[in-house]
């Protein structure tokens, strides 16, 4: 770090500004309400949170990355399969190993460390340096034996607040006829005055077959209509998958979906040749996330993401439970912030010097 030292020196003074909410930066500079109004929603959907409660570092990041000139949206092609598809090529070329179906029962403790973890299928798999779990911080404590970490940390951890849950809607539609400009995203927003975060206030929509034609079969659409973190898991508690009641209220909860969606596709229910709805339970179940939470919520400016580590020695965090926070860009941080850790300092100064000569 010394060599960037007389650089950072300089910067020092907007570590706070950083580190802070973002609101402390636009407050006072931006009066337009509709301006304030989008800012809250580009912040909602990236954090969970609105201004006041997101980190400015996040959308610095993010907002020089979007708002650059001539910049352009990028959608992979195969969808987001061909991101998963990527990422595993980056593991294998680096001599990791990607093992799927198996479900993490409890990480092994021996002598005050985190030494492996048993799979449900009774394997153990030692590790050669040390266990990091991106699993939500909820569902990581749910795997460490009782005891190996101090009573007041796992209080601490099982107190953070959670954002709330999301409701989908995933569509396979005919899409004769469909306007020839029909955009690949749509957001609406019900009622400003609410505010971003209220329940079924803002509808997010994907359209990825209109780039991607590989996505779905000649002359279809496939869609998907989310209700971005704003769906209590209160309501969906307890529910039972099955029973008429949980598909009653599926069908009351998805009714805003539809109709965010008809205003830009009006013909669509009778379009509609597939369509499967998600509640906090899916989004629970298949993402495997406590409570199907969009992770946690910690505002900016009240508190901190933690960090990577634990008091158990070895066991390391990333993934939205972490610094900096939830979102692609946030998590892909942290672990590389957990990889730094692990690596030996040898390994960090040839990676900066590659990096940055
Ligand atoms: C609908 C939706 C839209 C989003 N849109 C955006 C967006 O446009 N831009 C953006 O930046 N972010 C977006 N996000 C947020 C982003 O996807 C998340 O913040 C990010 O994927 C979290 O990554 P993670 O690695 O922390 O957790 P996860 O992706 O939840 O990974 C945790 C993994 O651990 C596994 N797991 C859990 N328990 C166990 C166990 N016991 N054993 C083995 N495995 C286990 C889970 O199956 C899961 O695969 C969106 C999220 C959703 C739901």
């Amino acid at each position: 770090m010394g060599k960037f030292a007389p650089a950072l020196l300089q910067q020092a003074a907007n570590v706070i500004k950083l580190t802070g909410s973002f609101s402390n930066i636009i407050d006072g500079v931006i009066t337009d309400p509709f301006i304030r109004n989008w800012l809250d929603l580009l912040c909602f959907l990236l954090s969970g949170l609105p201004a006041d409660g997101t980190i400015a570092a996040e959308v610095a990041f993010m907002f020089a990355d979007w708002y650059r000139p001539n910049v352009q949206l990028d959608y992979p092609l195969g969808g987001s399969g061909a991101l998963v598809d990527a990422l595993v090529r980056g593991l294998t070329k680096h001599g990791g190993k990607l093992v799927l179906n198996a479900h993490v029962e409890q990480v092994l403790v021996e002598n005050n460390r985190a030494v492996g973890v048993r799979l449900r299928s009774g394997q153990e798999i030692r590790a050669s340096k040390a266990v990091v779990s991106n699993a939500s911080v909820w569902d990581t404590l749910k795997l460490i034996p009782e005891g190996a970490l101090p009573k007041r940390y796992v209080e601490k951890q099982q107190a953070i607040p959670e954002c709330d849950s999301f409701m989908h809607l995933h569509l396979g539609i005919d899409a004769a006829g469909l306007p020839e400009n029909l955009g690949i995203h749509y957001i609406v927003v019900n009622d400003w005055d609410k505010g971003v975060t209220a329940p079924q206030n803002v509808v997010v929509v994907s359209i990825p077959s209109v780039l991607d034609s590989s996505l779905a079969p000649v002359g279809k659409h496939v869609i998907h209509v989310y209700t971005p973190g704003n769906e209590p898991y209160a309501i969906w508690q307890g529910q039972e998958r099955n029973r008429e009641e949980y598909a009653l209220l599926k069908q009351e909860r998805a009714e805003v979906m539809w109709q965010a969606l008809e205003r830009i596709i009006p013909d669509i229910r009778s379009r509609c040749e597939v369509s499967l709805v998600g509640t906090p339970l899916t989004h629970g179940r298949f993402l495997r996330r406590h409570h199907g939470s969009y992770g946690p919520a910690i505002a900016a400016g009240k508190g901190l993401f933690p960090g990577g580590n634990t008091p158990l020695s070895g066991l390391l965090c990333c993934g939205d439970s972490t610094f900096p926070g939830i979102g692609l860009p946030a998590v892909a941080a942290s672990g590389m912030i957990v990889a730094n850790a692990i690596a030996p300092v040898q390994k960090h100064l040839q990676y900066i010097s590659e990096t940055f000569g």
